[in-house]
């Protein structure tokens, strides 16, 4: 059975809106419909959603889920990594479209920073995540995927998601299976984890889905799974 992401990585949307303007965008839908802000192309900042962060219980958070990181203020990053560092007992996952507008370093290890790719002509992301991230660790995204991405450039990275288009949108692009598997087997060729989202069941069959972690979000997993044991007995 597929595993749906969100039960693996939760959200934790400590920045709202986003300037980067995909078409397919579900978060700018969802941020209008719920009137979350004022206007989605000005991205803000809700400090009061870090104090989730001071939950012993280990979890794995990925904070873009409606922002990119490339559009976080220098004076938001240092508020929120301030607060990563006093809550290590956490993984942090972060992604972005627009790496070379990042000029970013940290000592911490328990971060994650993914690029998103779509299609072949943006496989320099990759090279700009490297350049311009120092620190942590790095992942890449690809979804929704538009074309054959073809041959990556993949040293260094340590996940790839894969995913295909969701929703209603009118020319919304649906990944091929052979898409999928070119990015799958170049990323197992360099014994890199993939995990392939569970929109992607139709798509695949389910004996081809492959939902692969990096070690260090199974060890959350594991460490949270314990937690909710204890819990459960104390109570
Ligand atoms: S980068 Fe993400 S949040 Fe921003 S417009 Fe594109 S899909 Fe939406």
């Amino acid at each position: 059975m597929a595993v749906c992401i969100k039960s693996l990585i939760q959200n934790m949307n400590v920045v709202i809106g986003c300037t980067i303007g995909c078409s397919y965008c579900y978060a700018r839908n969802n941020v209008r419909r719920f009137h979350m802000i004022a206007d989605f192309e000005r991205p803000e900042y809700f400090p009061s959603k870090l104090r989730r962060m001071a939950n012993k219980r280990p979890c794995n958070f990925f904070l873009t889920g409606m922002s990119d990181f490339a559009d976080w203020k220098p004076a938001w990053r240092a508020e929120i990594f301030d607060q990563i560092a006093r809550n290590p007992q956490h993984r942090y996952l972060f992604l972005t479209k627009r790496p070379e507008q990042i000029h970013f370093s940290t000592s911490l290890m328990n971060v994650w920073f993914g690029v998103t790719v779509t299609s072949r002509k943006e496989k320099d992301r990759i090279a700009a995540l490297r350049e311009n991230i120092h620190g942590g660790h790095c992942y890449v995204t690809f979804e929704p995927m538009f074309d054959d991405i073809g041959q990556v450039e993949l040293a260094g990275i340590e996940w790839i998601v894969i995913g295909t288009e969701t929703g209603y949108r009118k020319g919304k692009s649906v990944s091929k299976p052979e898409w999928v598997w070119n990015l799958t087997e170049q990323a197992h060729a360099l014994g890199i984890p993939v995990f392939m989202k569970e929109d992607l069941l139709a798509i695949m069959g389910e004996p081809q889905m492959i939902q692969e972690l990096p070690p260090a979000f199974c060890r959350v997993l594991e460490e949270q799974s314990t937690w909710q044991k204890r819990e459960k007995t104390t109570f």
